[in-house]
């Protein structure tokens, strides 16, 4: 479909990855269908899919991190390579590291 483009530069396709569930969260799991809830006390994981077609991106999509298997991992494997935020030039919070999320485990 389309050109074809000779020039190979990095294919703009779908990704995973995998991330916590944020506080009030109002998406629904593709696979199952269910609220991708969060709760304080699981720290539930859920995986984010940015879904390409044709090089542009459509749209994204919410699973658990158990549906995304359950789904055969349709956007290929998660990456779970933690969030790195964009260092602010002001290292002032000295507990930063130490909150529950410093001790998330990689499976
Ligand atoms: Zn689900």
């Amino acid at each position: 479909m389309g050109s074809t483009t000779t020039s190979s530069k990095i294919a703009t396709r779908s990704r995973a990855v995998l991330r916590d569930v944020e506080p009030g969260s109002t998406v629904d799991c593709i696979e199952c269908g269910e609220r991708v809830k969060f709760q304080a006390k699981i720290r539930h994981k859920q995986v984010i899919c940015n879904v390409y077609e044709d090089g542009r991106w459509m749209r994204v999509e919410h699973y658990h991190s158990g549906c995304y298997d359950t789904a055969g991992s349709p956007h290929g494997p998660v990456d779970t390579t933690p969030v790195v935020k964009a260092r602010r030039s002001a290292p002032a919070r000295d507990n930063a590291g130490t909150g529950p999320a410093a001790t998330a485990r990689s499976a």
